[in-house]
């Protein structure tokens, strides 16, 4: 059994919790939290126990009712891995903890590459991470176009890719985050942040990207162009391609989902735990081809997709399993693929 302790509980956190716990071959020690707030009696009653993030606060955890189970030092004590979810840039600072405990570390796509030796996407580099102590699992949107173009990359060769990320304003519990009622260039500059990030995964990729805000809290929407190296057959080859892989749910015409809205809905219908979406989700419709230049939209889920690459990362740490029994193993688990 992996002993896995999760520092920093909130929307990433308490999803990778969730996600840990369903595993055959992992536990969760322990959750950490700084403030007690719903979220913390929430994972009370899951039945984490909770670590107090600031000893300073501790007392406050007190008065809401819940019982702590120690410091966040004693969690990474006695955790095999930890996942590191706090808010971008608190987990660089939380890297001396892991070193001193001598703790492997995972953390999100909110901190610089530069805080993890690696930079990981299961589909694509999970072995690199297996001789890493720290591994930085990538951000919704890198991980969502990682999985786009690796079948694309590896059968065709990339000349060129562009890409435009509609950006949600904010999650749904962040609700001091916009835009409201305006649609914003963010960043302006261009190209945005997205395409370095995924030459993380991608080094030799050449890509451009643009990214905008709109005020959504339900999804990112891509808009992707990629010149292929080599042309494709006809379009069916790739929607066939894309069909096939296992973190990419092709919508059908048929579906009537026209939207992140109806997305939002099935995942609900379909009795997905808080209507989380891992799979990258393709409008087949969509798919279009102009000689070697393939056009695409998706929507990506910001809350969910990086849930199943972090238990991915796990096991790619600890090197018990391959990438592709580890995925498969995620996958039945969580009930990814509809
Ligand atoms: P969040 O604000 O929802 O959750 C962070 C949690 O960490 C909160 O519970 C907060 O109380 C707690 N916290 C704050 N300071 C702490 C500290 N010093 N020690 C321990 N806990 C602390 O943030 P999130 O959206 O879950 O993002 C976490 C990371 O995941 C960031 O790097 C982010 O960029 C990345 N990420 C977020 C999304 C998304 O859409 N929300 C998607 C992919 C990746």
């Amino acid at each position: 059994m992996i002993r896995v302790g999760v520092n920093g509980y909130g929307t990433i956190g308490k999803r990778v919790a969730d996600a840990v716990r369903a595993q055959p071959d992992m536990e969760v020690c322990g959750v950490a939290k700084r403030s007690p707030n719903y979220v913390a009696v929430g994972a009370t009653e899951a039945g984490y126990p909770v670590y107090a993030a600031d000893d300073d606060r501790a007392h406050e955890f007190a008065a809401a009712g819940i019982d702590l189970a120690g410091s966040v030092d004693k969690l990474v004590a006695e955790s095999d891995v930890v996942v590191d979810a706090t808010p971008s840039g608190v987990g660089a600072e939380n890297r001396p903890l892991y070193e001193h405990h001598d703790t492997p570390a995972l953390f999100q796509g909110g901190e610089d590459a530069t805080v993890a030796e690696v930079s990981f996407n299961a589909r694509v580099n999970y072995d690199e991470a297996e001789d890493a102590d720290y591994v930085r699992v990538v951000s919704c949107n890198t991980t969502g176009l990682s999985r786009f173009l690796a079948p694309l990359y590896e059968n065709y060769g990339i000349e060129k890719a562009r890409v435009t990320l509609v950006r949600r304003g904010g999650d749904p519990d962040q609700t001091g985050r916009g835009p409201i009622n305006d649609a914003v260039p963010d960043p302006i500059s261009i190209p945005s942040h997205h395409g370095p990030d995924v030459q993380t995964i991608f080094p030799k990729l050449d890509i451009d990207t643009i990214g905008l805000k709109v005020p959504t809290t339900m999804m990112h929407l891509h808009t992707v162009n990629v010149t292929l190296e080599n042309e494709p057959d006809d379009v069916t080859e790739i929607r066939d391609r894309l069909r096939s892989e296992d973190r990419i749910l092709t919508i059908p015409d048929y579906a009537g989902i026209d939207g992140a809205g109806t997305l939002k809905d099935f995942a609900l219908d379909a009795g997905r735990p808080r209507g989380d979406i891992w799979e990258n989700c393709v409008w087949e419709e969509s798919i279009t081809l102009r000689g070697r230049d393939l056009y695409c939209m998706q929507a990506i889920h910001q809350e969910s997709d990086v849930v199943p690459e972090n238990v991915d990362a796990i096991r790619a740490l600890s090197g018990h399993l391959t990438g592709p029994e580890s995925r498969s193993l995620t996958n039945e688990t969580l009930g990814i693929g509809f």
